[in-house]
């Protein structure tokens, strides 16, 4: 397996490959989430790379940039044992200068939900997947609908600026009692992680009365009474273009939750 730590390593690399690229871009600290696009990925393509790149301007000041778990030997073991072709592992400074070409997330949804709690955001994710889809060239790139907001902006921007590649939308894993699978996840304590449990539980309870009502405010009272956890932040049904619907739309939802457990922020979303 390659490593490749700068973008030019990478697309000398890039020019040697004869045959479909599959590309899974990610944060590292992998975990089942991230395999289960790897192996996706391995599946469709004649050759497959995984990105590591803990992208600085995706995080607002004061978020976990400094402390976002970092295990490069461990993820490149994964990476190995899946057969992945070579690894993207860039320092910042060769990613980024200093008084760049910016791009913006859509004024609306980008910064409506996740947006909204974290303005700026989805700037910096579109900014450096446009980046990384340049110098990687894939065929296909795999992304998980665990950040559904996020999969979504990605294939806009494909769209907009007229991507020839092809996103592939991957299903949440989770762990067996239902918490999604996330880095961020080891930041709960053992009782953080027991209440943490109520956001799937509040989406499955979701999924399951949406198949006898279309009633969203029956529905979120509901989730309400479940969610054991200290701050909020959202619970939003939206279609899947991400407008707001005023009731339940089969086949065209998704319900999301984002909230606080301990000083952890975590994510979650259900396909109705
Ligand atoms: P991250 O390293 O958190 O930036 O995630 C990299 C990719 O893995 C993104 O496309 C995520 O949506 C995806 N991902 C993260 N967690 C999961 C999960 N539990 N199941 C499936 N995909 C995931």
């Amino acid at each position: 397996m390659k490593i490749l730590n700068s973008p030019s390593e990478a697309i000398t690399y890039r020019k040697t490959l004869n045959g479909s690229v599959g590309f899974v871009p990610t944060m590292g600290a992998l975990h089942e989430g991230h395999l289960s696009l790897i192996e996706k990925a391995r599946e469709e393509n004649d050759f497959v790379i995984v990105s590591i790149f803990v992208n600085p301007t995706q995080f607002l000041p004061g978020e976990d940039l400094d402390k976002y778990p970092r295990r490069l030997e461990a993820d490149f073991e994964i990476c190995r044992r899946a057969g992945v072709d070579a690894v993207f592992t860039p320092a910042p400074e060769n990613m980024y200068t200093n008084d760049e070409v910016l791009i913006k997330a859509p004024k609306v949804k980008g910064y409506i939900l996740e947006g909204f709690n974290r303005p700026g955001h989805f700037d910096g994710v579109l900014q450096v997947v446009n980046k990384l889809f340049n110098i990687i060239r894939p065929t296909r790139a795999y992304f998980g609908k665990k950040d559904a907001q996020q999969l979504y902006l990605i294939k806009q921007m494909v769209d907009n600026f007229f991507f020839n590649i092809e996103i592939v939308e991957c299903e949440t894993k989770r762990e067996k009692d239902g918490l999604a699978l996330s880095s961020r996840n080891i930041y709960l304590s053992e009782e953080e992680r027991k209440r943490a449990l109520s956001i799937s539980k509040a989406l499955k309870r979701a999924a399951k009365l949406s198949s006898k009502t279309n009633n969203i405010e029956k529905i979120k009272k509901e989730m309400i009474e479940i969610l054991d956890v200290d701050e909020l932040q959202y619970i939003a049904f939206v279609d899947r273009d991400f407008n707001y619907i005023n009731e339940i739309k089969p086949g065209n939802t998704i319900i999301l939750i984002a909230a606080k457990v301990g000083s952890t922020r975590l994510i979650d979303n259900i396909f109705i």
